[in-house]
Formats: C-alpha cells, structure tokens, sequence
C-alpha cells in the first residue's frame, strides 16, 4: 500500500470532473523534459483507456530523446499548430495543468489557457504554486509530476486502467526526473510504485537505454568539449559552472535536448555543492541551476533571473551577455551560500 498523499478533497473535486465531461485537454510546461512529456502521456493514455476524448498541447518541440514514447506523435505543439490547439482548448471542459506551477510557464499560451472556460486542474510538485486553477493539486515532497499522477489515478480506484503505454510513460516521467533515480528519490514508495508498473509490463532497462542513449556523436564531443575547455571551479564557493556560447553549441550541430543533463556532471568532482550551466539562446541567456543539501538554488534563479523551480534544481534566464550573466552569478553567490 502506497500512503494517501494528495488529500480525498482534491480527490473526490477531479473525479466529479472526469465523470462529468469527455472533451480533455492537458498541457504541460514550454522546452518539455521527461517528466513533462511523461507525467502528460501517462495521464493521456489513462483518459483515452476510459474512452475520454483527450488531447496533449504543449508550447513548444520536446527532444527528440522523448520520440519514442507511444503517443508522442499525437502531442499538440502550439506554437506550430496555433489554430488547431487553440480549437482545442476553446472546446475543452477540462484542462489538467501538469508539472508548472505558474501561468509564465506556458509561455504563448498562458493567455489562452488562463481564459480557457474549462475548469482546469493542477496536478504538480514545484513549490509556491499560482492560484489560476479549480483544483490545485500541488505537493512539491513528490518526486516528479510523473509519480503525483501514479497516485491519482490509483486514488480514483483506476489503477486497472493504467494501460501499457501509460505506466511507460508514468515510469519515464519518475525516472527522468530524478536523474534515473539518483536524487530526489529516498522515499521508499517510489520502488512499491516502480514495481506496480513493471508488473503492467514497464522494461525499465529498456527506457533506460531509449532516454539515456539515445543521442549523437556531436552531442558527447559537445560534453568532451564542455568539461575540459569550459568548466569553471570556484572551490571557496563548492561551486563550478559551464557555459555554451550560440557559436560553441553551432559548432557541435547541437539539437535541443543535447545539453540535458549536463548541469549534473560537475558533481562527480568532490565538495561540489552548486552546479550551474549558462546556455545562449537566440534572444537570451538561459539557466540550470542544481545545488545538494540546503542550498536554495530557486531563490537564486527567482532572486535574480527571472525563474524558479525546486530547492536543488531550478532554472531562470537572463537578458544580456553571458559575460554579464556570469558576474552577476559570481556577486550574488556567496550570500545565498552563507544562508
Ligand atoms: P532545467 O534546469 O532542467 O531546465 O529546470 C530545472 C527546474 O527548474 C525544473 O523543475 C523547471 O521546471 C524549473 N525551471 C526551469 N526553467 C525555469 C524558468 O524559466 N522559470 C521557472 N519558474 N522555472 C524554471
Ligand atoms: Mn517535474
């Protein structure tokens, strides 16, 4: 038995709302990660098993690394389709908000679901969480967006219903999330949910290999590159960060996703605390800030760069050079190490 996390209220309030309508939509946060696309497939999947008319609207592409999972060809991406998704959410008579916790998130469709006459539903683990829905179902405790929907779905007595293609993506969702169960991933129950899924047929080394290896030739030169030319260690601060310059990422043929995961890398090396990896986009410099222990990296990136996220792992953007987005980091460091 897995404990009752989210509260029957917020239980009981979502099971009125599947019960009582059919047309479904659920969108997730812009640049998707695995617990986005995963903890939105899952619940995808679950709704069309009980003959829900459901569909998945997300803001932007989601890496390739994520193509492989059943229904990914279905995902709706609205800024290339505006027309049809906006048709969508226009007739939708539930939205299910996963894995964001405020309507910047969704970047050029917040106004669209924020006006949306759905009744909408959050279901996430970011702390602090934006009063734009129905039902909140918020619990930043959870490892991943991926394992809250596990939960929900077995606390509206459906567990049966979890097809194949859900739990892979559930699995996905939980795995990806904690750095294939790495950090964020003390709390016993996630193995009770792990094996509950392996027993619908879940392969886990299989998602393994499918997310994990699974990139270029490019992408490793781009890491090869990133740790011996661009990895900086400031030792007082148990701190190192990498940063990727527009021209850098070019050289490599980078895709999107192929930087994933590089933020994490500097703590193999001993006494690292804070990781950040700085990335120039087109207009700006984008963020990934991780961190062990107390060390509050979202208030960093909320403080000072426009963003958010988790106590370890959060991420902002800054506008201006990566110059200057480097020494503002460096200035405001040591007081959020001292707190
Ligand atoms: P990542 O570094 O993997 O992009 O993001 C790490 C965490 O920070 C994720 O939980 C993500 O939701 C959050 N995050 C990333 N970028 C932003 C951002 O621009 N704004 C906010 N509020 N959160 C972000
Ligand atoms: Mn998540």
């Amino acid at each position: 038995m897995i404990s009752k996390i989210i509260a029957e209220d917020k239980i009981q309030q979502v099971k009125k709302l599947i019960d009582r309508h059919d047309k479904i939509v659920i969108v997730t946060h812009t640049s998707p990660d695995g617990d986005a696309i995963g903890s939105s497939l899952g619940l995808f999947h679950f709704l069309d098993e009980i003959d829900k008319q459901v569909s998945l609207i997300v803001p932007n592409e989601f890496p390739d690394f994520l193509r492989w999972m059943k229904g990914a060809n279905d995902v709706v991406v609205y800024d290339k389709y505006t027309e049809f998704a906006q048709q969508l959410i226009d007739e939708a008579e539930v939205i299910f908000c996963l894995d964001f916790n405020g309507r910047k998130r969704i970047s050029t469709m917040e106004a669209s679901i924020v006006n949306a006459k759905a009744k909408k539903v959050m279901v996430d683990h970011h702390p602090y969480p934006e009063d734009f829905c129905d039902v909140t179902i918020s619990y930043p405790q959870v490892s991943s967006t991926g394992e809250l929907i596990f939960r929900l779905i077995c606390r509206l007595g459906q567990f049966e219903s979890i097809n194949l293609a859900s739990a892979e993506a559930l699995y996905t969702a939980m795995m990806t999330d904690t750095g294939a169960f790495t950090y964020n991933s003390d709390n016993p129950e996630i193995y009770t949910i792990i094996s509950e899924l392996m027993k619908l047929g879940v392969k886990k080394d299989t998602i393994y290999q499918h997310v994990y290896h699974n990139y270029s030739a490019d992408r490793m030169k781009l890491m090869g590159f990133s740790l011996s030319e661009k990895l900086k260690i400031y030792p007082e601060l148990h701190t190192a960060i990498i940063s990727l310059s527009k021209e850098e990422l070019a050289k490599y043929n980078a895709k999107r996703g192929d930087t994933e995961g590089f933020v994490n890398i500097p703590f193999s090396i001993s006494g690292i605390k804070c990781s950040v990896f700085f990335r120039e986009d087109e207009d700006k410099i984008k963020i990934s800030f991780r961190s062990k222990g107390n060390l509050a990296v979202n208030r960093i990136s909320t403080d000072y760069f426009g963003g958010g996220g988790h106590t370890n792992a959060a991420g902002g953007e800054f506008f201006g050079t990566m110059d200057e987005a480097i020494a503002l980091f460096e200035k405001v460091m040591p007081h959020y190490l001292a707190l």
